[in-house]
């Protein structure tokens, strides 16, 4: 029994990275924690996200690194036809099953119980579970998550989302996705590298809310990897045949049809996951997307109540997520008081090629500081890895630059190209430092880098 009565001190709902993060954090100040997860320990980074995701994007990327290493005197042999997409299944589906593994002995060794059943709320301190058990906490942070959305198109039952993305165990000859986010755009590159034809419709425009240029660039960057790429494109129905999808849908020119052999994958968007939890009996506090409604200390409306990660959409990214649930525990059982920002997050594409970006955007900065309040900075090179490689194979690297003019404070950093994730991060910390364009000026480069571009540009 813990303090006051209760059986523990935190009772988490949800074992993904957010309400991980949160129960050890909370254990390792002695309080008494217990988590519920119906599902397999990870969530969605671990289980079918950003883990698998980057496995598969890695054996992308050795497929052009292959094709390079015969340029630098490695001898080439086979060809992309000899690809083994079961074992790389296997593979991957072996190191999730190892993470989720650890994590499960992280928790026990953190002294956290563990649930492995359905959990949801009786009253504001009250949980019930699956099993009949119920259970008393003086606090509780859900920590849900978000699922897959689909639209309303006519034949959906015969398509996947994300999650049935990492289901397919036969290597796809050529696909249809639906989308023009972070998932549609990964795994959009995936696929086509490793050898499956993908078409791409996008309803508006690729990755809204990035900045132009850089979504700009990757569009033509997916163009001449082969990805037949439809803007303004919208499905209108789907239908299954003995030999594949045939799949109508609509653009700026009208109607068309595709046919494909493989799969069709829509990814347009999650949605918090907030049902049948007991929120609304309680008078929790939802917004227009069914997230859960936190203040600055990710608390709901019911005090004894607090809500991290995508199921309160906010930036709905695993280390954001990771982060509110330790803030989270800091406050409550370690007595600190700082509060999470949720400015300047850095964030990464894993397109091909990839994505790395912090701050505003070029048209966030115009806004912001209007058009003469900002002065832009722009780089765009081939890359010395690829000299040797014929104009199809080299991979363009761009990189942009946006300092606000009166305080000369670097506001956005974007790049577009091989390691931007890598070099974003590092150069994240100085833009949250409020380093100045005068600083990257005096910073010495690194040479011959791509990076040292960012403490080059004129
Ligand atoms: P997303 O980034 O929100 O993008 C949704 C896309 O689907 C947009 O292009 C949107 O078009 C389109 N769309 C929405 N409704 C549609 C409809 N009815 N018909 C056709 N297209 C439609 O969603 P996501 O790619 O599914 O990713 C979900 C979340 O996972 C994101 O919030 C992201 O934070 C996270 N994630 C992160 C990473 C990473 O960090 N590398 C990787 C994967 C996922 P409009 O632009 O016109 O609305």
């Amino acid at each position: 029994m813990s303090s006051n009565g209760f059986d523990y001190d935190l009772f988490v709902i949800g074992g993904g990275s957010g309400g991980l993060a949160a129960a050890k954090r909370a254990a390792s100040y002695g309080a008494k924690v217990a988590l519920a997860e119906d599902s397999r320990i990870g969530g969605t980074c671990v289980i079918r996200g950003c883990i698998p995701k980057k496995l598969m994007y890695y054996a992308a990327h050795l497929g052009e690194m292959r094709e390079l290493a015969g340029d630098y005197g490695w001898p080439f042999s086979g060809n992309g036809d000899s690809f083994d997409w079961n074992g790389l299944v296997r593979m991957r589906d072996t190191v999730v099953g190892n993470l989720e593994t650890a994590h499960e002995g992280h928790l026990g060794r953190a002294g956290v119980t563990l649930y492995k059943e359905r959990a949801h709320l009786k009253d504001e301190h009250t949980l019930e579970l699956a099993g009949g058990r119920t259970v008393r906490s003086k606090h509780v942070l859900v920590a849900t998550g978000s699922h897959p959305v689909l639209p309303k198109v006519e034949g959906l039952e015969s398509t996947l989302t994300s999650d049935g993305f990492f289901e397919i165990h036969d290597r796809p000859r050529s696909a249809v996705l639906v989308g023009g986010g972070y998932i549609a755009v990964e795994f959009a590159g995936i696929l086509q590298a490793l050898g499956c034809h993908v078409t791409m419709l996008v309803r508006s425009q690729l990755l809204r809310g990035f900045d132009r240029e850089i979504a700009d660039h990757l569009a033509d960057a997916m163009r001449r990897q082969g990805i037949h790429l439809h803007l303004g494109a919208a499905p209108d129905w789907v239908e299954k045949g003995e030999d594949g999808y045939l799949v109508q849908f609509r653009d700026g020119s009208g109607s068309q049809r595709i046919k494909v052999d493989s799969c069709v994958v829509f990814a347009i968007g999650r949605m918090p996951n907030t049902t049948g939890l007991g929120l609304e009996q309680l008078g929790v506090n939802l917004g227009g997307k069914a997230e859960i409604l936190v203040d600055d200390n990710h608390r709901t409306n019911v005090p004894s109540i607090y809500a991290v990660g995508d199921v309160t959409d906010r930036v709905n990214l695993t280390p954001v997520a990771i982060k509110a649930g330790r803030t989270f525990a800091d406050r409550v059982f370690g007595g600190k008081s700082a509060t999470m920002s949720y400015e300047n997050v850095p964030t990464a594409v894993f397109s091909q090629p990839s994505i790395g970006t912090v701050g505003l955007t070029e048209e966030e900065a115009r806004e912001k500081f209007g058009e003469e309040g900002i002065a832009i900075y722009r780089e765009s090179f081939g890359g010395m890895l690829y000299s040797p490689a014929p104009e199809e194979r080299k991979v363009r690297t761009f990189m942009k630059m946006i300092v606000h003019n009166d305080s000369d404070r670097v506001v956005g950093l974007h790049m577009l190209g091989p390691d931007a994730p890598e070099i974003i991060q590092g150069f994240a910390v100085a833009v949250k430092a409020g380093a100045t364009k005068a600083h990257f000026d005096q910073t010495i480069a690194i040479h011959p880098s791509s990076a040292e571009e960012f403490v080059l540009m004129r």
